[in-house]
């Protein structure tokens, strides 16, 4: 799963790369944009270059069309056969006018007659401008609107005649100049802007406007035409010169100049081929251009306008799944499921930051569990048991809140880290009582008591794993604890904890090795005044051959569950030695041997314990089973059929330490005891006040009565023997008589 930090970054990168992509795809788009003005630029001017050459060609070729028609009908006249006649001539001037539609059409003798196409004839005196021509080669002539008396230009297509090598006259073909644009040459330029004619001085012979450049512009000379309408800026001013000084030398120039509002106006200038000293210019507004690109360019930026909102939903969804994904995660990461509070891995992050970020404060962590939570759960069901975690975990919020904090770790184990100040302990109790009272509202009357362990927090501290694990030392140093609930992690809690480990790793070797060896405490009559049994006590005896008592180990193995093994061990010795005794023909008495309240919890139990028994074949009455009221904690009715179960084994049953825990009189009357073993504790502080000696007598009286016997433990004194015989009290153990000694020892003293 991913860490709350992890996922964030993740979230940062997608975010990051999300932008990334929005940025390419805006930029891309503009570039676009920006590609697709330039290539429609290009493709115009390429385009223009295309037409303004088709244009021209199509000049050139009207223009040597005409000539040609005149070159051969000047041929035809050259070779008639004879002098041609003024008819013969008209008819041919009248063929070539149908050929080539000429506006006129006439010839020129040399004696200065002039013949017309549809036959009239006049002297050239008349029409003064022929007189002067005199051509030695076919040769056009223009004559622009501006030098003509009815501003109309003209094309003069002029060809000399020859007959027999004599030069006799020429042909004078007249066309009107303008229509040498209007006839096709400008429908390749989409009849769009201005098509000037010009001559090599930048005369303006002709011109054809679609009315959009040249409206009011009255020059004819195209330099200050151009500038009339581009303005004269110094950058067009450079480029017209150049246009002036390139005219005759540049088959094609383009040039492409800006007006003052910022309008592009595009002049594109060609030489007409075939014709010398003409070109034609085509000034072309880029207005014209925007309108036509106009609709692609918005196309254009529409549609990545859509893919750029695309984008930009697609990031705003990425982020806001990212931000979901987040809170889940850190759902999953943070929340504990049965509090519904911050979880453990909250409480790492938050206890290290207030640990670390206050340090002059003092800090501790807290590991606690609830005693006998297995029990509630048991006697209130689950559900009721979550309940009560959650109120552990409210009362806990409610406690330590301020830079301090309580969450669940798993199961009905928490952890807190607080302020370790003189107020808490206040706030531990408060929230203790607080739990209780809550607990109580939801129906659970047993009283909630919590183990805490506790680490105080030093200021070389950093790893927040170890402080709660040291924590959970101390606490674990409580374990098969009843009375102590709170346990501070200190040096001989460690040292402590490696007595336990050294001990669990030497236990099994131990038993195998025979290191456990069997004590026994003779037990007295003391109306007799005489050895009456013993009780069979472990002592663990290693190579050093000190005895080790079972208060070092007996308590571990009650934990770890190897008091089991021991215990049967124990019985199994006991029972040996007295079979040897028994084949000796020696005299035995009757031995009890304890019992851990985690045997009964054996399911093999009593058929174990009557396994050995019968193995043995001890007689009746001679083995007896010490166990404690403990074993009756839980599941009483369940040990009470066990009890049953072993009287008819005829094994006795005795009632150890009675008087040291929460003895029930009650118990006496359920289960069939045999001895009742007073506990030495109770015995040794109620035998000097009157009112005790009094409920010690009550008790005696009370199970002789029940018909168990009493046997007081701990009897250290004559003072104590002489009460306890007033009281009535038959049987005593205690150093006063014996201690416990090597079984050996017990059988040299009191059997042989
Ligand atoms: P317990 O069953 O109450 O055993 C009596 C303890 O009192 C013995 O301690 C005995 O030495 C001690 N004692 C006897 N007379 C006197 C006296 O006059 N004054 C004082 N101060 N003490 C006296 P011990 O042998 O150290 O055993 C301690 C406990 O260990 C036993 O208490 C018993 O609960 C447990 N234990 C011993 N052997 C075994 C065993 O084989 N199995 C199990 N499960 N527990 C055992
Ligand atoms: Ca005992
Ligand atoms: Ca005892």
């Amino acid at each position: 799963m991913l860490s709350v930090k992890e996922n964030q970054k993740y979230i940062i990168k997608t975010f990051a790369f999300s932008f990334i992509v929005l940025v390419i795809c805006i930029v891309t788009c503009v570039l676009h944009v920006v590609d697709i003005k330039s290539n429609f630029e290009k493709e115009t001017s390429s385009h223009l270059q295309k037409s303004l050459q088709a244009s021209t060609q199509v000049i050139s070729d009207q223009m040597s069309k005409s000539t040609n028609v005149l070159v051969e009908a000047s041929e035809l006249i050259s070779q008639s056969s004879q002098e041609p006649t003024e008819k013969g001539i008209v008819d041919i001037l009248n063929q070539s006018q149908k050929i080539d539609n000429f506006v006129n059409l006439i010839y020129i003798r040399r004696d200065g007659l002039i013949l017309y196409y549809d036959g009239t004839r006049q002297n050239s005196s008349e029409e003064g401008m022929f007189q002067y021509v005199d051509v030695d080669e076919a040769t056009t002539m223009i004559m622009n609107p501006y030098e003509t008396a009815n501003k109309i230009g003209l094309t003069y297509y002029i060809v000399p005649v020859y007959y027999q090598d004599t030069k006799i006259g020429e042909l004078v073909g007249i066309k009107y100049l303008d229509g040498l644009l209007k006839e096709g040459s400008f429908q390749y330029l989409n009849q769009i802007g201005d098509l000037y004619l010009i001559d090599s001085t930048g005369t303006i012979q002709t011109v054809n406007s679609d009315q959009m450049v040249a409206k009011n512009y009255q020059s004819n000379n195209i330099y200050e035409r151009l500038e009339s309408i581009v303005g004269s800026s110094n950058s067009n001013r450079s480029k017209l010169v150049a246009l002036k000084t390139n005219l005759s030398n540049e088959e094609y120039q383009f040039h492409v100049f800006q007006d003052a509002e910022g309008n592009r106006i595009d002049v594109a200038v060609m030489k007409i081929p075939s014709v010398k000293g003409m070109y034609l210019v085509h000034c072309f507004p880029d207005t014209v251009f925007v309108k036509m690109v106009q609709p692609i360019v918005f196309r254009t930026i529409v549609t990545c306008t859509i893919i750029i909102l695309i984008m930009l939903l697609l990031l705003i969804y990425v982020w806001a799944s990212g931000k979901r994904a987040g809170y889940t995660i850190e759902k999953l990461a943070y929340i504990d499921e049965t509090t519904e509070g911050k979880n453990f891995n909250y409480f790492k992050e938050k206890a290290l930051s207030y640990i670390t970020e206050n340090r002059e404060v003092p800090y501790l962590i807290e590991r606690f569990d609830v005693s006998n939570f297995r029990y509630i759960n048991e006697a209130y069901g689950h559900i009721r048991a979550d309940e009560l975690l959650m109120i552990i975990y409210r009362e806990g919020r409610h406690a330590f809140h301020d830079k301090e904090i309580c969450v669940r770790m798993d199961s009905d184990q928490f952890v807190i880290a607080a302020k370790n100040d003189i107020y808490f302990s206040l706030r531990q109790e408060e929230f203790e009582n607080g739990i209780n009272e809550a607990a109580k509202e939801i129906g659970i009357k047993f009283p909630i008591r919590l183990k805490c362990g506790i680490y105080q927090v030093r200021q070389s501290d950093f790893d927040i794993q170890l402080m709660i694990d040291r924590a959970n030392v101390a606490r674990k140093s409580l374990m098969g604890e009843e009375k102590n609930l709170v346990a501070i992690y200190s040096d001989k809690i460690i040292n402590d904890m490696r007595k336990i480990d050294k001990i669990e790793s030497e236990m099994e070797a131990a038993l195998a090795n025979n290191e456990f060896k069997v004590f026994i405490q003779p037990k007295w009559d003391i109306e007799k005044n005489e050895v009456c049994g013993g009780e069979a006590l472990v002592r663990w005896v290693k190579a050093d051959n000190i005895a080790i008592t079972p208060d070092k180990f007996v308590p571990i193995f009650e934990k770890n569950g190897f008091v089991e093994q021991l215990d049967f061990f124990m019985l199994e010795a006991v029972c040996k030695k007295m079979r040897e005794l028994l084949d000796a023909k020696k005299k035995i008495f009757p031995i009890s041997v304890n019992q851990s309240r985690f045997l009964l919890h054996n399911p093999e139990y009593v058929t174990n314990v009557e396994k050995i028994l019968q193995r043995y074949n001890i007689p009746k009455g001679f083995i007896e089973l010490e166990l404690t009221e403990t074993v009756f904690f839980s599941e009483r009715e369940k040990m009470i059929s066990i009890m049953n179960m072993l009287k008819k084994r005829e094994v006795l049953i005795s009632m150890d330490d009675f008087g040291s825990g929460y003895s029930s009189l009650n118990l006496l009357k359920d289960i069939p005891f045999d001895v009742l073993k007073i506990d030495r504790e109770f015995f040794s502080e109620s035998i000097t006040s009157e009112s005790s000696t009094w409920i010690l007598r009550k008790i005696v009286e009370m199970a002789e009565g029940l018909g168990i016997k009493v046997l007081c433990e701990g009897v250290e004194t004559e003072e104590q023997v002489d009460i306890l015989r007033g009281i009535g009290c038959k049987y005593v153990q205690g150093y006063y008589y014996a201690r416990p000694m090597a079984m050996h020892k017990f059988i040299e003293i009191y059997i042989s």
